[in-house]
């Protein structure tokens, strides 16, 4: 399976000149989030499929009563293949477990395919690695509560400890391994056969990210400030062999 790299620009603005040379350089599959308004700018590029920061949890196909949000339909109106859902900078303003869940099951109702975020604080982790599968079992279960089995196949889970997101922090290649395996043993196995795909994310640049994504029990890696410089998102998807 390929590896899968993704880059969050966040609330960035992406240098669309700099954008306007970036060739990724091997086989894997490239998704950037850039933020709503960019959308539109990286819609139609051959060599990378795009996503969404968030998504709205009502998807009305003729749009709705609610403003300021963006539904499932208007992003795929747009090209929008991916949506990210329960990143913890969402969390942190407001997205509970249970907000995710209906995020993530509208998204794939809709047709969209979604990196869900999980990933334990600092708090969580210091207590040892049980208490942070504990914790990232709690936020899968109520994420995947009610996901029909088919759908599986639809998410990749990105292991984001939060203490490691735009920190320079990385979490030990091995410990990341055990999570994603822990990860993928929730989830068991997709109808398609193959595993759900686990990435990690939290601090990953070009120096550091063969360490995570070479590995085996690792499908790729979701990168934050790393992937604001095309160049250097550049050498990240270079990196996989
Ligand atoms: C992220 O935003 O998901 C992330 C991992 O950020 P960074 O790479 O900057 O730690």
């Amino acid at each position: 399976m390929k590896k899968f790299i993704a880059a969050n620009f966040k609330m960035h603005e992406p240098d669309l000149r700099a954008w306007a040379k970036f060739k990724p350089t091997s086989g894997a599959e490239v998704v950037m989030f850039p933020s709503f308004l960019h959308i539109p700018l990286f819609s139609g590029r051959k060599d990378t499929i795009l996503g969404a920061q968030d998504v709205f949890w009502e998807n009305l196909r003729s749009g709705g009563a609610y403003t300021g949000e963006v539904s499932a339909q208007m992003l795929k109106n747009f090209g929008v293949k991916y949506a990210l859902i329960g990143h913890s900078e969402r969390r942190a303003l407001g997205d509970t477990n249970e907000i995710v869940g209906k995020k993530l099951k509208t998204a794939l109702a809709s047709g969209l395919k979604v990196i869900l975020c999980v990933g334990e604080g600092e708090d969580v982790r210091k207590k040892g690695i049980t208490s942070a599968k504990n914790f990232v079992r709690a936020q899968m279960k109520s994420a995947l509560f009610g996901v029909k089995k088919k759908f599986l196949k639809d998410i990749i889970v990105a292991y984001e400890p939060i203490w490691a997101i735009g920190t320079g922090r990385t979490d030990k290649p091995a410990d990341a391994i055990a999570m994603a395996d822990f990860i993928r043993s929730l989830l068991s196995v997709s109808p398609t056969g193959g595993p759900v795909r686990v990435i990690y994310g939290g601090s990953v640049t070009a120096k550091n990210a063969k360490k995570f994504i070479s590995q085996k029990g690792i499908d790729g890696a979701l990168v934050g400030g790393a992937s604001l410089d095309p160049k250097e998102f550049a050498k990240i998807i270079s990196s996989v062999k």
